[in-house]
């Protein structure tokens, strides 16, 4: 049971639902308006706790084999798999995307829990030998100790998953703060672990806001940090985890540009910027936000998306639709001042999704379409996170990537072209992690690791792939050099291996 009366979520301690009756946090369904329950916030000591308990895990979850650890995760994967659709369902509940969305997070999760199961491979280490005469060298990757995970409330699962599948692989224990906004996903996660084997006290969960992340920020017991928010928070993270002497991924929010040249496929770039942009309503940190016409593509490319906007059902993300609600009423309000202040900035307004948007007391928005967006104008400038996609209209490829460049976040962008060598170039010249060659979303396949550049990540890892076992992990170096070997002068008792 993830919660001791069905309206309070607990922590998740050593293994158990932690109650302490302290303060707590409302927890929505965004697609009613209910609030479906409280969530516990953690104080210093349950904190404490929580770390306690990691660390005791530590030396024991450490010694396991890698084979056995490896045999774990592939139990872990089963356990997933046969419960992917009940996760998937309380992602729904309490963040409102679509049911197939929240399937597909929790796939592009497990993907992760795959390239887990092979870290025999990955974290085996290197051998020299002879370097000097007698003298030989080998590497090995050890496990830092506790690790410590902050994660956005817009992929309750899979962004957790990131973050704890490398870490309990390469033989950490873990303590997750999820977002307050969406912690039933991370709660059903900490009992599948339970179920697939994974001892006590190797992954636990602490809820709360800022407090309860400072007081893992500042604790001694914690040895590494991983983040995953917006930008003026994952700055913070980066700065206050580093003072305190630990280790620190923090990855931020974005403004993802995709540029549509003159020869691309109308259709093509039309379809993928209305699911980039606003599937899983604009609230992903890859959504495409501001698509930016290249020459005279821009009349074709804006009725192509309008067209297709108007087909775009908006509703409860557990019926047949194919946009939910946004996280909060607050962030509603938040998102709809951009449209509503884009005339008086000089953009036009192509469709206005307050004209469409369902009644009822969910916290629906439907999508909105900006034409003429330019720098300094607020819905150029923010990351909205919320359903409306902004066109910028450029006249060549040089201003179209300037304008990426200039921009302040470097997560992930994309071309839509037909032409070879100038996808390759844009690949060349673009200042972000990740690049799309046609592809909208170019979220990395789980052998390959996840990141921005500039304001979208603090740190030097990206997350999950090699560089997520490499920020898990600690190198050491053993040089060794032994005596003449005894055998010719003692008879060590074996004589059939002579
Ligand atoms: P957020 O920054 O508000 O919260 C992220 C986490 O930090 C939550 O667990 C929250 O409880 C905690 N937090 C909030 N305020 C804090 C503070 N002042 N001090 C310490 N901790 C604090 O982000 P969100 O609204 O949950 O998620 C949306 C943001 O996340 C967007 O900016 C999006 O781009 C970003 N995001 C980035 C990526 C990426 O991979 N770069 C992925 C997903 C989301």
């Amino acid at each position: 049971m993830t919660t001791v009366s069905p309206n309070r979520i607990g922590h998740w301690i050593a293994g158990q639902v932690v109650v302490n009756e302290g303060n707590t946090g409302p927890v929505f369904n965004p697609a009613t308006g209910e609030r479906t329950s409280s969530v516990e916030f953690a104080t210093a000591a349950d904190v404490n706790d929580a770390v306690g308990a990691a660390k005791e895990a530590f030396p024991e979850w450490r010694a396991l084999s890698v084979s056995r650890r490896a045999e774990l995760f592939f139990t872990i994967r089963e356990v997933f798999l046969s419960n992917r659709e009940e996760l998937a369902r309380r992602v729904t509940a309490e963040h409102g995307k679509t049911l197939p969305d929240a399937l597909a997070e929790v796939a592009r999760g497990l993907e992760v829990v795959e390239y887990c199961c092979g870290v025999p491979e990955l974290v085996k280490g290197e051998y020299a030998e002879q370097v000097s005469t007698g003298v030989d060298v080998h590497s090995v990757r050890q496990p830092l100790g506790v690790c410590a995970g902050i994660t956005p409330f817009n992929f309750p699962a899979m962004v957790p998953m990131w973050m704890w599948a490398p870490a309990l692989a390469c033989g950490n224990t873990f303590v997750l703060k999820p977002s307050e906004k969406d912690p039933s996903a991370p709660m059903f996660m900490a009992e599948l672990l339970r179920q697939a084997g994974v001892p006590d006290g190797v992954f636990n969960v602490v809820h709360g806001d800022r407090d309860t992340v400072g007081a893992l920020l500042t604790h001694r017991g914690v040895a590494a940090v991983s983040f995953v928010g917006s930008t003026p928070v994952a700055r913070n993270v980066y700065e206050t985890a580093t003072a305190h002497g630990k280790r620190c991924q923090a990855l931020g929010g974005a403004k993802n540009h995709m540029i549509v040249l003159p020869d691309a496929d109308i259709d093509m770039a039309a379809d993928a910027a209305v699911s980039a942009g606003y599937g899983s309503a604009g609230e992903r940190c890859m959504a495409v936000s501001v698509v930016v016409a290249v020459g005279g593509v821009g009349d074709a490319l804006v009725e192509a998306i309008r067209q297709r906007i108007s087909k775009i059902t908006v509703g409860n993300g557990a019926q047949q639709v194919d946009m939910g609600p946004l996280i909060t009423r607050e962030h509603r309000s938040r998102v709809v001042q951009y449209v509503a202040h884009a005339p008086a900035e000089g953009a036009k307004v192509v469709i206005d999704g307050r004209s469409a948007t369902p009644g009822g007391q969910g916290f629906f928005l439907a999508p909105s379409l900006l034409d003429d967006v330019k720098p300094g104008m607020l819905a150029y400038d923010d990351e909205i996170f919320g359903p409306v996609l902004s066109v910028s209209r450029v006249d060549t490829y040089d201003a179209a990537v300037q304008l990426i460049n200039d921009n302040p976040y470097g997560n992930g962008t994309a071309i839509f072209t037909r032409d070879g060598g100038a996808a390759r170039r844009f690949a060349w010249d673009v200042q972000a992690g990740m690049v799309g060659i046609n592809v909208p979303i170019p979220v990395p396949a789980a052998q390959f690791s996840f990141g921005g550049w500039k304001n979208s990540l603090f740190g030097d890892t990206h997350i999950y792939g090699r560089e997520g076992i490499k920020f898990y992990t600690r190198g050491k170096v053993i040089t060794s050099r032994w005596p003449e070997a005894a055998t010719s002068k003692v008879d060590l008792g074996f004589p059939e291996t002579r």
